[in-house]
């Protein structure tokens, strides 16, 4: 007996496949940050498929970390734990979505538009869940997460109690992991309108079939609950407005009026029929489906003036290769913001470029708002930063996991 438990272990042994690092290459992996690119690895022993476990080992065969392999992506593996005695199994996923979900059930409070599930930052790899009262939208954008989604789900289910789970893989991302786009149904039936959320009193409704994202960019509910702490009888300009979730925030927050800008029609007639839903006067707002640029020129020679703007375009730099570009983007739009501000005015300013980092950012927007002062003329002009901004606390960061921290914002104050 005690013969034949033995004969099995030599068997998993050999059964295990590994990966092992170059020489030198284990550095970041031993630092805990999870993703092994191809070019760290030196060779893979064993079978191997798309999303098996995979023991990471160094050049001189000391265990590392279990990982999940993608053979097709620069991102050959990504790592699910360094404890070499905790198994990849069911169970772990159960505990690790267990822990995800409590954390967010502490803390968040006020809303019911929650991100469960922040991939790499709540140790699942690739895999993103955002609830939407009754309904989860989940995208699985690596292929480790794609094979256990069996598991993921039911562990959802189990632990949300929500009546419908929606499966939004249709991020480009999924391409460099070998798998197709794919948008439908893991319990329930799929919606067949939007969702209705209640985030701090205001009533916003979320397309989680069609919508940016998984419907609606949750990370800027803190900045959205800002605007509206500062927008009283503010005239206010959002720019890339979107469905008009800052424009509602000011709205109830007592705002006089919220001009709203996005090139999108379909946004803005939801943004409109949300202004119904939270029964604001139709003449507290006007929506213009415009280029926002060109809208910013045009306020601009017209002489406007707002006492609050905000700026949250989409993702300027989508890699490093666009950033000369993404930058001066970023310059031109804040530029002309900061132009239109009243004097003691506020401007909320983002990037969501993970290419962008905060220094750079924040580099740029000092640029910007030189040449706003030059500009003018006005050699009493100044801008002061009142505040960093970033996601909220369902959007947790890993010290050893930059690339989770994407958006950054600002909020400077014309003196
Ligand atoms: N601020 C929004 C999210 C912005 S997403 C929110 O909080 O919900 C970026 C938006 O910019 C999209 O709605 C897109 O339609 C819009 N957009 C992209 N390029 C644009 C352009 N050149 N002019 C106007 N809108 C643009």
């Amino acid at each position: 007996m005690i013969r034949r438990i033995r004969a099995q272990k030599v068997e998993n042994k050999v059964m295990q496949a590994t990966i092992v690092l170059k020489a030198g290459k284990e550095r970041p992996v031993l630092r805990r940050h999870p993703w092994i690119y191809s070019n760290a690895v030196d060779l893979v022993e064993g079978k191997v498929y798309p999303g098996s476990t995979v023991h990471v080992v160094s050049s001189d065969r000391q265990f590392i970390a279990k990982a999940l392999y993608s053979p097709s992506s620069q991102i050959r593996a990504r790592v699910l734990t360094w404890d070499e005695s905790e198994p990849i199994d069911h169970a772990f996923f159960k505990r690790r979505i267990s822990r995800a979900i409590e954390h967010r059930r502490a803390w968040i409070k006020n809303t019911d538009a929650i991100r469960l599930i922040f991939g790499e930052s709540d140790g699942l790899p690739g895999l993103i869940v955002d609830q939407y009262g009754d309904t989860l939208v989940c995208q699985f954008l690596f292929v480790g997460v794609e094979q256990w989604k069996d598991a993921i789900v039911a562990a959802l289910a189990q632990q949300t109690d929500c009546a419908t789970i929606v499966e939004r893989s249709d991020a480009a991302v999924r391409a460099r992991e070998g798998l197709e786009k794919h948008i439908g149904t893991l319990k329930g039936d799929l919606p067949t309108e939007a969702v209705q959320v209640n985030e701090c009193g205001v009533l916003y409704t979320v397309d989680v079939l069609h919508g940016h994202k998984t419907g609606f960019y949750i990370d800027q509910r803190d900045s959205r609950e800002l605007v509206g702490q500062l927008s009283k009888d503010k005239e206010v300009l959002n720019m890339f407005c979107y469905t008009g979730g800052f424009s509602l925030a000011a709205l109830k927050g007592g705002a006089k009026h919220v001009t709203s800008v996005d090139s999108s029609g379909e946004a803005l007639a939801m943004a409109q029929r949300q202004m119904k839903l939270n029964q604001f006067e139709e003449s507290r707002a006007t929506w213009i489906d415009e280029d926002a640029f060109s809208v910013l020129t045009a306020l601009r020679k017209e002489e406007r003036r707002f006492d609050l703007v905000i700026l949250d375009p989409p993702k300027f730099a989508p890699s490093s290769h666009h950033l000369d570009k993404a930058l001066r983007a970023y310059k031109e739009i804040n530029r002309a913001g900061m132009q239109l501000l009243n004097p003691g005015g506020l401007l909320f300013t983002f990037s969501c470029s993970g290419a962008v980092d905060a220094t750079l950012f924040e580099r740029t927007i000092a640029m910007a708002s030189a040449e706003a002062m030059s500009h003018s003329g006005d050699k009493t002009m100044d801008f002061r930063i009142l505040r960093r901004l970033s996601s909220g606390l369902d959007h947790p960061l890993l010290t050893s996991f930059p690339e989770g921290d994407y958006l950054k914002g600002l909020l400077l104050q014309r003196v």
